[in-house]
């Protein structure tokens, strides 16, 4: 049981997103003392009491503050997890202590492994094997939580065999470099950046799984839900702040709309939460068509959200230092965080032809 409450994490969370918005202000101490090291990633792990469904609500409770502690917290939460329910012996003994106390960052960057999935691009991420030590070499474009001592989750392909391996890394090794990402538009503060590998060596012990279907099939539903309660959570702040202000009464229609979707959504994301509560899932992963519309309903619903607040808030929402001009950047986001807005019209297409 953590020994902060929920409540007051999040009022820390909120006193400080002005600063993690506008002064670059990153959030590595915030991620790993105030919320993994007080227990807030530790909801549906392998050994958890408290299901994935506790998870949720708190990263939805952090978007409603700051989507950048939202997002931080989402990455290396399922770093965790990967590790939890995929590591090696050794990774485990070696990590995954490191990761639930919060001594130690993860980074998911898995969005090239679903591209590759999906068909959109091959794996840009390739190995070599030879007696059980792997080499590594490729680009991962974008990834977040990006520290000297990160690790982090990716897969590459054998480009000879074509097979698909998932893989965990440190960093802060030879063969590993990092660039950090230029100004962005938003999420500043989340150590976002490209990170190349040319010639990483790794052990047997760093591979994750050789079945990346299986880790996606049991892995995505439960990304995807933590994805949708940010969105969800972003999508209730904005909404208050609409209601908040003097300026409803031309928006009525799109408020009680608004208020619907968000309350269906909320629906959504408890039931699909739920069904994760059996692990592994029934049938090699649930099937993601509506994990895969919900985290879809979720942003568009955020980022519809934000654009009306501006209306009704008018012209002091337009400074850039303003909640409602925080909250319409962070809503673009969601729009390019794997999988994007496009990887999820297409996949939902796809299944549901
Ligand atoms: C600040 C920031 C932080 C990030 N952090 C992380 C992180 O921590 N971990 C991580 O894994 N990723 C992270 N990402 C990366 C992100 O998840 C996406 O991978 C990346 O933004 C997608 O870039 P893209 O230009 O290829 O867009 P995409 O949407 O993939 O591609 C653009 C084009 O391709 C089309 N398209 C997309 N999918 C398909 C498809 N299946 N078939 C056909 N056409 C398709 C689209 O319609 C669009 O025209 C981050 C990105 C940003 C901006």
């Amino acid at each position: 049981m953590p020994a902060t409450t929920l409540d007051s994490l999040l009022q820390q969370v909120e006193d400080c997103a002005k600063n993690v918005d506008k002064d670059d202000h990153n959030l590595r101490r915030v991620l790993l003392e105030d919320i993994v090291g007080q227990g807030f990633t530790a909801f549906g792990l392998s050994d958890s009491v408290a299901p994935i469904a506790a998870q949720a609500q708190v990263i939805q409770g952090l978007a409603e503050k700051c989507m950048s502690s939202a997002f931080v917290t989402w990455s290396h939460r399922m770093t965790t997890e990967y590790v939890d329910r995929f590591g090696s012996e050794a990774l485990r003994a070696a990590h995954l202590d490191e990761l639930r106390s919060g001594t130690r960052v993860g980074s998911t960057a898995l969005a090239t492994a679903l591209a590759d999935k999906s068909g959109k691009e091959l794996l840009p991420i390739t190995f070599t094997e030879d007696a059980g030590t792997f080499e590594i070499n490729g680009v991962i474009p974008w990834a977040s939580n990006l520290y000297e001592d990160t690790l982090a989750v990716f897969a590459a392909r054998n480009e000879t065999t074509e097979e698909r391996v998932v893989f965990a890394a440190l960093l802060g090794q030879p063969g590993v470099s990092v660039k950090p990402a230029g100004e962005l538009l938003a999420l500043n503060a989340t150590s976002s950046g490209t990170v190349k590998f040319e010639g990483l060596r790794l052990a047997a012990n760093n591979v994750l799984t050789r079945d990346v279907d299986f880790f996606l099939g049991q892995m995505r539903p439960r990304f995807l839900v933590l994805q949708s309660a940010f969105c969800l959570g972003l999508s209730k702040a904005s909404l208050k702040a609409v209601n908040a202000s003097s300026g409803t009464l031309p928006f009525a229609d799109d408020i009680s709309r608004f208020e619907e979707e968000l309350a269906r959504l909320q629906g959504e994301l408890n039931v699909l939460a739920n069904d994760l509560n059996a692990y592994p899932a029934p049938a090699n992963g649930l099937a993601p068509l509506a994990f895969l519309k919900l985290r879809l309903a979720a942003a568009e619903l955020a980022q519809a959200i934000t654009r009306i607040e501006l209306a009704t808030i008018g012209g002091r929402g337009y400074f850039s230092s303003s909640d409602t001009s925080r909250r319409i950047r962070e809503s673009l986001f969601l729009s390019v965080q794997a999988p994007t807005e496009g990887s999820l019209r297409w996949e939902i297409s796809q299944l549901a032809s």
